[in-house]
């Protein structure tokens, strides 16, 4: 089984702020997210069996979508899941048109959606206990995508490892 998510990945400027700011940030014994690991994932799959990798191919293939920009304003403790996040404060249309034309082709191909809303997200720090006050980023940070990630997520002793498996470009005229 391989357990997959599609996602956008940050430009090395981006990740490289966003690293520093967790660098920053991230109280004592929390856990951040290694800067290669940053991403913001629009689907998760779950476990899927190699068989079905060729219709996730197909569905990714077929997401016609506009490149995404939209700002990172706030930092999030949620909580429950104990992290940290960055996160849009008010919804951006290419992030909700490029999520939807993905959910749409994975439908058309039979394959998992997540069934809860979607909330774009990226994680920062993970295991963060303290109940910690949300606040604003300031300035603002832009996270820009041309490009969908699908990824297989494996564990390994190190923890958590991202493996690209495919990878298809943003463009709604195509
Ligand atoms: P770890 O679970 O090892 O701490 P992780 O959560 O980053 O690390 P995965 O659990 O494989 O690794 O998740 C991969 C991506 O899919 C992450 O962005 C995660 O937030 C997201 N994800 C995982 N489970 C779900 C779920 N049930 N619904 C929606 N997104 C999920
Ligand atoms: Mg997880």
């Amino acid at each position: 089984m391989l357990r997959l998510f599609v996602a956008l990945w940050p430009t090395p400027a981006l990740r490289a702020r966003l690293a520093a700011w967790t660098r920053e940030h991230a109280p004592e014994g929390a856990r951040p997210v290694p800067p290669d690991n940053l991403h913001l994932t629009l689907a998760f799959l779950g476990n899927l069996p190699e068989e079905r990798l060729g219709a996730v191919h197909a569905a990714g293939a077929e997401v016609r979508a506009a490149p995404v920009s939209m700002q990172l304003t706030r930092i999030e403790h949620w909580a429950r899941p104990r992290l940290l996040c960055a996160v849009p404060a008010i919804g951006n249309a290419a992030c909700a048109a490029l999520m939807i034309a993905l959910r749409q082709a994975l439908i058309t191909h039979q394959l998992p959606i997540e069934s809860r809303p979607f909330q774009p997200h990226v994680t920062l720090v993970r295991k963060v206990r303290k109940p910690l006050t949300d606040c604003d980023l300031c300035p603002a940070l832009t996270w820009s995508s041309d490009r969908l990630k699908l990824v297989v997520s494996e564990s390994t002793q190190g923890g958590v490892r991202y493996r690209e498996l495919a990878g298809w470009p943003l463009d709604a005229r195509k």
